[in-house]
C-alpha cells in the first residue's frame, strides 16, 4: 500500500520561538510577544498559555493574568526565519505550500520513499533539522490528505508528531471535538452542541436535512471532510507566477501620509520592471499596512484592464492607503504592496490608447538603461529624496536600494 505522504508542518508558538532562539536563557519561562501599551499578544510560550495567556489577548490583560510574564516587543526577523524554515522543507521536496508565516503543507510523494517508516524517518529528520539550524520547534502531522494532516499536526503540540495511516482517517477524526474542524469557530460550537453535535463523528450520524440546517449550502462537502476525505492537492507556491510583492519595515513608526505614499510608489517602481521582464501584466494592487502592535489591515483595487505601467497604478495608491489605514492617528510599522491578477494574454490597451503605447516604449527604455552595467539608476521623481532624508523620516532604507548592486 502506498504510504501517506502529505505533511502539515506547524511551528510551535512561532514568534516566541524566534525570540527564544536569540535568548535561550528565557526557555521554560512565561514569555509572550506583543505590544505593551495598547497592544495585543501575538504569541505566547506554552508555559504562559498554561496560566491563561492566549492570542490574541490584550497585553495589559495578559500581564494581569500572569504578572511575571516576560513580554517581548514584536520586532524579530519573523519573515526571514519563516523563509529559512520553508527553504529547509524545499530541500526535502519541491511540493511545499506555505499557508502562513508559520505553517504549511508538504507532499513527499516525489521523494520515492518505499513505506510509511521511510516517510516518518524523513519527516522526523526535517523536524530535527529545523530545530538544529533555526532552534524553532515544529509539530508535524502526516496523513493521506491536507485536512487530516492539519488536524494531526495540532493535536500534540508542542513538538507533536502524529501519523494517521491510510484508511484510518474517519476513525482518527471521529472522537475529536468538532471545534478541531477548520471553519468551526467558538460561535458555531454552542449552536452545534445544542443539537447534540460535540464530536466530528457526530456529524456523520445526522440526516441530510439536519446537516443542511446546521451547515448551510456547504453541508455535503463538510460531511465529506468529517469522514476524512479531502481532494485538495498540495499546491507549491510559485509566487512569481501568481503575484509580485514587496514589503518594507520601517526603522521607526511612520505617521506621514506622504512618506507612506512615496515608499509605496518606490515599491511599484521596483516590481513593475519585473512584471515587464516576465512579459506579463497585472490587474490588482493590494496594499497592506501594519501597526506597531502587529495588527494589520489591507485593501485592494483592480484596474479595468491589466497593465504593466507604473503610472496606471499610482492613481490607485491614495484611495488604497486611505482605505487600508483606517486608524490614521496610529503610526505604521510596515507596508507591503502586491500585484496579482497576472495576465499574459495579448495587450489590448494599445489598440485604443496611443498614449499607453508611448509610455510602454519609454518604460522599456528605462528598464534597459537600468539593466545596463553603468551602476547608475534612472529614477522616478519621487525616488529622488536623499537617503539621509529617508533615514531622518525613519525609513529603514530607500526602497530602490535593493535593486542596485
Ligand atoms: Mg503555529
Amino acid at each position: 500500500m502506498t504510504p501517506a505522504t502529505i505533511v502539515h508542518l506547524d511551528a510551535d508558538a512561532f514568534f516566541v520561538s524566534v525570540e527564544l532562539a536569540q535568548r535561550p536563557e528565557l526557555r521554560g519561562k512565561r514569555v509572550a510577544v506583543g505590544g505593551r501599551q495598547r497592544g495585543i499578544i501575538s504569541s505566547a510560550s506554552y508555559e504562559a498559555r498554561a496560566v491563561g495567556v492566549y492570542t490574541p489577548m490584550p497585553s495589559q490583560r495578559a500581564l494581569k493574568v500572569c504578572p511575571d510574564l516576560i513580554l517581548l516587543p514584536h520586532e524579530g526577523d519573523y519573515g526571514g526565519v519563516s523563509r529559512r524554515m520553508f527553504d529547509l522543507c524545499e530541500e526535502v521536496t519541491p511540493l511545499v505550500q506555505r499557508n502562513s508565516i508559520d505553517e504549511g503543507y508538504l507532499d513527499l510523494s516525489p521523494c520515492g520513499l518505499r513505506d510509511a517508516a521511510a516517510v516518518e524517518a524523513r519527516v522526523r529528520q526535517l523536524q530535527q533539522r529545523i530545530w538544529d539550524v533555526l532552534q524553532i520547534p515544529v509539530s508535524m502531522g502526516i496523513a493521506t490528505n491536507r485536512l487530516v494532516s492539519q488536524i494531526a499536526s495540532k493535536l500534540r503540540k508542542p513538538r507533536g508528531f502524529v501519523v494517521v495511516a491510510p484508511g484510518d482517517e474517519a476513525a482518527f477524526l471521529a472522537p475529536l471535538d468538532i471545534g478541531e474542524m477548520p471553519g468551526i469557530g467558538r460561535k458555531t460550537q454552542p449552536r452545534l452542541a445544542a443539537r447534540g453535535i460535540h464530536t466530528i463523528g457526530d456529524v456523520l450520524t445526522r440526516s441530510d436535512d439536519e446537516l443542511a440546517a446546521c451547515f448551510g449550502n456547504g453541508w455535503r462537502e463538510f460531511r465529506q471532510r468529517c469522514a476524512g476525505h479531502d481532494e485538495r492537492a498540495v499546491q507549491p507556491d510559485h509566487e512569481d507566477a501568481k503575484s509580485y510583492s514587496q514589503q518594507e519595515t520601517f526603522g521607526t513608526n511612520i505617521v506621514e501620509l506622504d512618506a507612506i505614499t512615496n515608499v509605496a510608489k518606490g515599491m511599484i517602481d521596483h516590481l513593475m520592471p519585473k512584471v515587464r521582464a516576465d512579459g506579463k501584466r497585472v490587474r490588482t494592487l493590494t496594499l497592506k499596512v501594519r501597526y506597531a502592535d502587529f495588527t494589520q489591515e489591507s485593501a485592494g483595487k483592480s484596474l479595468p484592464l491589466a497593465s504593466d505601467l507604473e503610472g496606471d497604478f499610482y492613481a490607485l495608491l491614495t484611495p488604497l492607503i486611505t482605505k487600508a489605514w483606517t486608524q490614521r492617528r496610529r503610526a505604521l510599522r510596515l507596508i507591503s504592496v502586491k500585484f496579482s491578477g497576472v495576465d499574459d494574454g495579448p495587450v489590448q490597451m494599445e489598440i485604443f490608447d496611443e498614449n499607453a503605447a508611448k509610455r510602454r516604449r519609454l518604460a522599456g527604455l528605462l528598464d534597459q538603461l537600468n539593466a545596463g552595467k553603468t551602476g547608475a539608476t534612472v529614477r522616478h521623481g519621487h525616488q529622488l529624496e536623499t537617503p539621509t532624508a529617508g533615514r531622518r523620516r525613519g525609513l529603514a532604507r530607500p526602497p530602490d536600494e535593493r535593486r542596485s548592486g
